[in-house]
């Protein structure tokens, strides 16, 4: 039988095909973006108990009251941004769905989405499923910050939003709040809507701030921001996000959201939300600069060519000319095949697979694996 193929990523995803070669290769894996060193006591703590007091049913379809009032009263304090938990907040399986339902309750064939490339892999093959098309501008390195001539020279009549990632995976870039206002005036005219990926909101590096378009009083009332707990909690698998959008917004994906999942995990839902604002761990953001500093101190003494460095997420891109001309997939595979160490070839985040010698290192780890991670690394000759 002839499958229809519903967009043109004909390949697996890359998280998917570098996990698989780490485990296969028994390799260090550097390479998918989550952390290994164990949760929160406290968390795993209220998980058990939420399943062992019995809240084992389905949950309301937008989400349980109490997590969304915890996340209200999380952004108000770390803001300054009122939310209304019934009308604007929805609790989702995940960041990645929320961004695809997200897509899914306003696109329709033709329109256009910008993506603003290097791109999690997600977006483009999630726009091309609602029959949408993707136009892509790119970032350019060493800084990959926005050109916004090129931005606004991708808008068409036919544009119905775009999509932005702050902090940026795989870069490590973060938007300025002049990002934001030239957006603004760019879009002011239009009815462009805005897709704000902003799973590593709390990663930031170096007392820096993150911008979220929240705090924008005017593209606020534009955009779906989208969120994952797993960044925050280092809990990747349990799989939890949540999508904040103006009411007219959040009823058009609930619409969807609705007939997708309808609901999501009620114990893991319990747990976050006893969780949340009550937990005395060092600030997420903290930690991860520690181990951002810890890896580049030992990288720089490797052939590798550190890009940034990363002033937020999990991830530190690299350059590898001084190592091989190897295309950075193949480069990839030999790393982890030779060397022992999985990464991510950068081309991955492109479209049309554009491959600048970049690989992508993700630091969220153990003090013990990003040593030994390096120890091997080291062991590279210049060409
Ligand atoms: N957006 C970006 C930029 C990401 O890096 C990730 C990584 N997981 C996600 C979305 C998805 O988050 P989740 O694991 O909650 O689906
Ligand atoms: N966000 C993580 C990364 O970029 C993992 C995402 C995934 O596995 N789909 O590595």
């Amino acid at each position: 039988m002839n499958l229809p193929q519903k967009h043109s990523n004909t390949g697996t995803s890359i998280f998917a095909v570098m996990s698989g070669l780490a485990s296969q290769y028994n390799a260090i894996n550097l390479s998918q973006g989550f952390p290994d060193f164990p949760i929160d006591e406290q968390l795993s703590g209220l998980l058990g108990k939420a399943a062992r007091e019995g809240h084992n049913q389905y949950a309301p379809m937008p989400g349980l009251p109490i997590l969304r009032q915890a996340i209200a009263n999380d952004f108000k304090i770390r803001y300054g941004v009122n939310i209304d938990a019934d009308s604007e907040i929805t609790i989702t399986p995940g960041a990645t769905y929320a961004i695809y339902t997200a897509f899914t309750s306003i696109l329709q064939p033709d329109d256009e989405v910008i993506v603003l490339e290097p791109a999690y892999d997600s977006y483009i093959p999630n726009i091309e499923t609602n029959g949408a098309v993707a136009v892509t501008v790119s970032l350019s390195a060493p800084d990959f910050k926005v050109d916004w001539n090129k931005v606004k020279a991708a808008i068409t009549t036919k544009t119905k939003a775009i999509i932005v990632n702050t902090p940026h995976n795989p870069t490590g870039a973060i938007w300025e709040k002049s990002d934001w206002d030239t957006l603004a005036s760019l879009v002011r005219d239009t009815e462009i809507i805005i897709f704000s990926d902003e799973v590593y909101e709390q990663l930031v590096f170096d007392g820096q701030k993150h911008y979220s378009v929240l705090e924008h009083e005017e593209l606020r009332q534009r955009s779906f921001v989208l969120y994952s707990f797993g960044k925050v909690f280092n809990n990747t698998g349990w799989k939890m996000g949540y999508c904040i959008a103006p009411p007219a917004f959040t009823v058009a994906f609930r619409r969807i959201h609705q007939f997708l999942v309808f609901c999501v995990n009620t114990p893991a839902q319990f747990a976050l939300a006893h969780h949340m604002g009550n937990n005395n761990a060092i600030p997420v953001g903290q930690l991860m600069q520690q181990k951002r500093d810890h890896f580049l101190a030992l990288l720089a003494h490797t052939p590798f060519t550190i890009y940034g460095p990363a002033r937020g997420s999990y991830f530190q891109v690299a350059g590898y000319d001084k190592i091989s001309n190897l295309p950075d997939m193949e480069f990839a595979q030999w790393l982890t095949k030779e060397y022992g160490v999985a990464t991510i070839p950068v081309s991955a985040f492109y479209k049309n697979k554009q491959d600048d010698h970049l690989i992508r290192f993700c630091f969220a780890k153990k003090e013990e694996t990003i040593i030994e991670a390096v120890a091997r690394l080291s062991t590279l000759k210049p060409l």
